[in-house]
């Protein structure tokens, strides 16, 4: 797997639609302070599902669709589009190769597409959970990320190391069984009141 070309289109500094072509092995990007460098990660971040605005230094969500500039009104609609070569099936996928993209518009809607298709959020985050590139993975790492971890406090460093190892996943399938367990005891009960209402 490989990423091939990042698109933004209104997202943060991004106004108009730029697109970086990637290319095998290491790639560098430099610019002056301020350019857009972070931003760029942090769309790769956005468009794998992020969905803390603080990990990406705004407030709130809206804050990544680009907000203007002295010659620039503001736009309504972010939207990140990230190719990856898949031609190895390292993410599960059918497809050898694979556009994921996000659109976020000011009035909080929101889109996700694989291939062009609409998907889920958790279509995405499934598409990358094992991967090792996901959004809650270290393959991304921005600054002060790293003096956060060592300064962290030993439960968040747990859950470092539980992301790393893939423990994550099946937390994430015990918290999502454990509520509809509660979902089914509650209708349970409802029953079981309903019974001897009616005997
Ligand atoms: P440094 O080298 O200092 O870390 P950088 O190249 O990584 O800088 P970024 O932090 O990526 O630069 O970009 C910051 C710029 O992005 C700022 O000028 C900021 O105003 C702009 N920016 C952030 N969010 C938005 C937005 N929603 N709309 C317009 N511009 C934005």
């Amino acid at each position: 797997m490989r990423l091939l070309t990042l698109e933004m289109e209104g997202f943060k500094s991004f106004a108009q639609k730029t697109k970086i072509d990637f290319q095998a092995g290491m790639n560098g990007i430099i610019g002056p302070n301020g350019s857009g460098k972070s931003n760029i990660i942090e769309a790769i971040r956005w468009v794998m599902g992020e969905q803390s605005a603080k990990t990406l230094r705004g407030d709130k969500m809206a804050d990544v669709i680009f907000n203007g500039s002295t010659e620039r009104a503001p736009l309504n609609r972010a939207q990140v589009k990230m190719t990856l070569d898949n031609s190895d099936h390292y993410l599960p996928s059918e497809y050898t190769e694979i556009t994921v993209t996000r659109r976020l518009y000011r009035n909080g809607d929101s889109e996700y597409l694989i291939n062009d298709q609409a998907v889920r959020l958790k279509d995405i985050v499934e598409l990358f959970i094992d991967s090792g590139v996901g959004r809650e993975s270290f393959s991304v790492i921005s600054q002060g990320q790293v003096a956060a971890i060592f300064n962290g406090k030993p439960t968040d460093r747990r859950s470092v190391i539980e992301n790393v190892a893939g423990v994550t996943k099946y937390k994430q399938n015990k918290q999502a069984a454990e509520k509809k367990l509660a979902t089914t005891n509650d209708n349970l009960n409802r029953v079981n009141d309903i019974i001897s209402e009616i005997q």
